[in-house]
């Protein structure tokens, strides 16, 4: 993929003249938004830069274990401190999201900041919220738009094997583990590249995928068992988790990762959604095989976005009228679905 129709020589040299340099990413940050973030931060430390990582709020256990994961701070946690560092940052980086919105309690302090801003991102319609635009949607995740990005603008010789394990986590995850938004010889090219890190492919992935609690496997039983919900006439299926369901569970953030794409196994399935219920709204996973849009949908009916087959939302309503309200917009689909 060529970058070079973004002015990369003169972000090279706003790079180097930098004072401090901030990173920042989405809300419920994923794999790819703390590994493209990650990446991106470790590659300005080994230039010697001054730089900080703010996430919107909490990041999941499972993705700890990234260099300098440690240094993230949470603006929900530590408001003041984030606030301090998006009044002194001079170049802000803004990593795999494209709407103001999706840094949730901390858009406004960013928005009034006075930095440049750049957005690194591979969802489609980007809104305009920075001075320029990195928007590659044909690409599977940010973490590989990082790793052009890096190699393309002349910062090749600061990549190491823990800048590339953060690379490939986020192309590991939001590929789902290699199963989508991978059929480009571009992405495998770059696999191969990463792996001549000597990137520990086994332990980042055990790091990811086996560093659950015995909790979080007995929740995902009863989802599968008691709780989805599968619509025949329209190819759908509909999970949906209380406040109390998932207390009982001493559910954590991230548990309920990749639970939305468990009914796919299903032959014939096109559309699968997770309805989480928090204090005052339904959070929504909205996930399509095919051709069915659900950024559409979701920027439609849920206030959000995302990707054509991957995107989230939420409900402004109590659980139980949503689900209800959510298989009445889906009915209206049947010529899709069905
Ligand atoms: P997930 O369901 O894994 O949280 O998110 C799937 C995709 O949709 C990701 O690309 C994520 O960034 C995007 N997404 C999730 N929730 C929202 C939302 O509320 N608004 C927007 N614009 N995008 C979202
Ligand atoms: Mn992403």
């Amino acid at each position: 993929m060529n970058l070079s129709k973004y002015p990369l020589k003169s972000l090279r040299e706003r790079i180097e003249q930098a004072e401090n340099i901030l990173v920042t990413t989405h809300v419920n940050p994923d794999g790819d938004a703390i590994g493209a973030s990650l990446a991106l931060v470790n590659v300005f430390k080994s230039l010697k830069k001054k730089v900080s990582v703010i996430s919107p709020n909490e990041l999941p256990d499972y993705l700890t274990w990234m260099k300098s994961a440690g240094e993230i701070i949470n603006f929900e946690l530590k408001p003041d401190i984030a606030k301090s560092v998006i009044k002194n940052a001079d170049l802000i980086f803004y990593v795999d999201f494209n709407g103001i919105d999706r840094l949730a309690k901390a858009a406004d302090y960013f928005q009034n900041s006075t930095a440049y801003k750049i957005v690194i991102d591979h969802h489609p319609n980007p809104e305009s919220m920075a001075d320029l635009t990195i928007s590659e949607p044909g690409i599977g995740s940010a973490a590989e738009l990082v790793f052009e990005f890096v190699k393309q603008i002349g910062f090749s010789d600061v990549l190491d094997k823990d800048i590339a394990e953060c690379i490939f986590t986020g192309i590991m995850t939001d590929t789902g583990n290699f199963s989508f938004s991978c059929a480009y010889p571009g992405v495998w090219n770059n696999m191969a590249e990463l792996l001549s890190y000597e990137i520990d492919r086994d332990r980042v992935f055990s790091e990811v995928y086996d560093n659950y609690s015995e909790n979080r496997m007995r929740l995902m039983g009863y989802c599968l068992n008691d709780k989805m919900k599968i619509i025949p006439e329209i190819n759908s299926a509909v999970i949906c988790l209380t406040i109390k369901e998932m207390d009982r569970y001493g559910f954590k953030m991230g548990d309920t990762e990749g639970f939305v794409n468990m009914p796919f196994s299903i032959s014939g399935l096109k559309f699968s959604v997770l309805m989480l219920e928090k204090d005052d709204h339904v959070k929504l996973s909205l996930r399509s095989k095919g051709s069915f849009d659900v950024n559409l949908l979701a920027r439609k009916h849920f206030s959000g976005g995302g990707h054509k087959n991957a995107a989230g939302g939420e409900m402004p309503l109590p659980i139980e009228t949503a689900e209800v309200k959510m298989i009445e917009i889906l009915k209206e689909y049947n010529a899709e679905l069905g």
